[in-house]
């Protein structure tokens, strides 16, 4: 049916641990080589997984891809290369630490094809940088998104974390100025949120940290749109800003259904109606534990089908629905989508149903009240 397909790597390595991170990483490094090697052979192993597809996207996430060496990064693309369909490959993306960007690496990853760096900077506050342990500083960050262009690499996208205590209004401003400047052409912009197994959830619980409110989200997430949009950027998905014909292709795989496999430690892939996860641990996936599946029912379809299509500005059409739905369903939605639209929750623009984008930050309220149709 669909044309297209991703393939995903995740590199779950990291040198040192930001304060608000609780996804599955690890600071065990010397396992990097092996765990690489074990990934070449998941995608052999997993060839027929994507039925032929021709890939359009790679994608390098993490933790820190950009750990990988040259040479590591050269291996997965070629067992990727000799698997799958690479003919129709339209983006492939790295995420990177800006002081792992030395100008060799550039060059390197330029050479193998990759052409889309996606940093992670999170701000460009020094204070607010050392209190998320964050391994650069705000110059450093801007040094390297200018080698980067130095290098040729025309499709950056950075992110930024907004939200984080102690460092909205004027600082959050001066900070989204700041990556405006650079001229980048995609930007993510993430709310923290504070997580009890991290640095962050001890200081909270110590007291020495306070969530913000929900009127201070709202207000720095507003900020953070009106910001970036007068700038020229679409605001095409709840965390997502881009110059026109710089989404995200990759992403918006996940966003449209489309298949993706992904490759590496609790790396998870869709193959359009079922989802298999791997393990969240380095030393079981190196022992070959084989990724859990899970056919997904029709009720989590649509569930799943709310959430992607809702958090991005183009929505979905009735049309859609009730062809993927029903016309039953499309009626019960019609009746529990009329206090959203009273409340300027919802609004239907070129026969789409989406929320509007300064409310997008409420998506998981809107979207929670039209589960269970
Ligand atoms: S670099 Fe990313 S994955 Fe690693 S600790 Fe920081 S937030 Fe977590």
């Amino acid at each position: 049916m669909s044309a297209m397909a991703g393939i995903y790597f995740h590199i779950p390595f990291c040198k040192r641990i930001c304060s608000y991170c609780d996804f599955y990483r690890t600071a065990l490094l010397k396992e990097v080589p092996q765990v690489v090697d074990k990934m070449c052979e998941e995608v052999q192993k997993r060839a027929d997984y994507l039925h032929g597809e021709k890939l359009t996207t790679r994608y390098f996430g993490g933790g820190t891809p950009s750990l990988l060496s040259l040479p590591q990064l050269e291996k997965l693309l070629d067992v990727t290369a000799r698997n799958f369909d690479c003919s129709a490959v339209e983006e492939t993306t790295l995420e990177a630490n800006p002081d792992d960007l030395t100008e060799a690496y550039l060059r390197g990853l330029k050479q193998l094809g990759i052409d889309r760096l996606s940093l992670g900077i999170q701000s460009f506050d020094d204070d607010a940088l050392r209190l998320m342990n964050r391994r650069h500083t705000a110059a450093e960050a801007v040094a390297a998104v200018k080698r980067a262009q130095d290098a040729g690499f025309e499709n950056l996208t950075i992110d930024l974390i907004f939200g984080v205590p102690g460092f909205g209004g004027q600082k959050l401003e001066q900070s989204i100025r700041t990556a405006l400047s650079l001229g980048v052409q995609h930007i993510s912009a993430y709310l923290l949120t504070i997580e009890p197994n991290t640095r962050f959830g001890k200081m909270a619980e110590k007291g020495l940290l306070k969530e913000i409110s929900d009127e201070e989200a709202e207000a720095e997430y507003l900020l953070m749109h009106n910001t970036l949009t007068a700038a020229g950027m679409e605001h095409y998905e709840v965390s997502n800003y881009a110059l026109p014909s710089f989404r995200a292709r990759h992403n918006s795989h996940y966003w449209d259904s489309t298949p993706y496999l992904g490759i590496g430690p609790a790396a998870h892939s869709y193959d359009g109606r079922s989802r298999q996860w791997n393990v969240s641990s380095v030393v079981r996936y190196l022992a070959g534990e084989e990724p859990e599946s899970e056919l997904l029912t029709d009720e989590e379809l649509y569930e799943e089908f709310l959430m992607t299509r809702l958090r991005t500005a183009e929505g979905f059409t009735r049309e859609e629905f009730a062809v993927r739905f029903g016309q039953k369903r499309l009626e019960k939605l019609e009746r529990a989508t009329r206090p959203l639209f009273d409340e300027g929750l919802l609004r239907q623009s070129d026969n789409r149903l989406h929320i509007p984008p300064e409310k997008l930050l409420l998506s998981d309220r809107v979207i929670g009240s039209l589960f269970d149709l």
